[in-house]
């Protein structure tokens, strides 16, 4: 499995250049450090949740829906944690993603795929 590209899935000795997906992975990955940042120090001043609602409620709907499967998946995520990766201060979160979890589940918003959860919402 060396020789595998763990981003494009092909082996190495394919690539003719710079590989796309790793290119769009690193790219990716350093939105979602920007984005997660910003989110976290607008929580940490205090500011308000429900403006940040607002403004998402005004975002084009199939957004809205990419949205809240983030969301989403933050709950299976949470929910998927082992009693050493959580103390007191995000208890209540672990604790209410597991109890929604059986109605995500129930609904197939929660889906098992290749050994792992994931939340799945139909974007049309
Ligand atoms: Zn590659």
């Amino acid at each position: 499995m060396d020789n595998i590209c763990e981003d494009c899935k092909q082996p190495y000795e394919s690539h003719d250049g710079p590989c796309a997906a790793s290119i769009r992975n690193k790219e990716d990955r350093e939105r979602a450090i920007e984005i997660v940042s910003l989110l976290s120090k607008y929580v940490n001043q205090g500011r308000p949740e429900q403006l940040l609602v607002e403004i998402m409620s005004r975002e084009h709907r199939t957004l809205q829906q990419r949205m809240t499967t983030v969301m989403l998946q933050w709950f299976v995520h949470l929910a998927s944690l082992p009693m050493q990766f959580y103390d007191a201060r995000n208890a209540k979160s672990v604790e209410v993603a597991k109890a929604i979890m059986p109605v995500l589940e129930s609904q197939y918003v929660v889906v098992e795929r290749r050994g792992e959860k994931e939340a799945h919402l139909p974007c049309i």
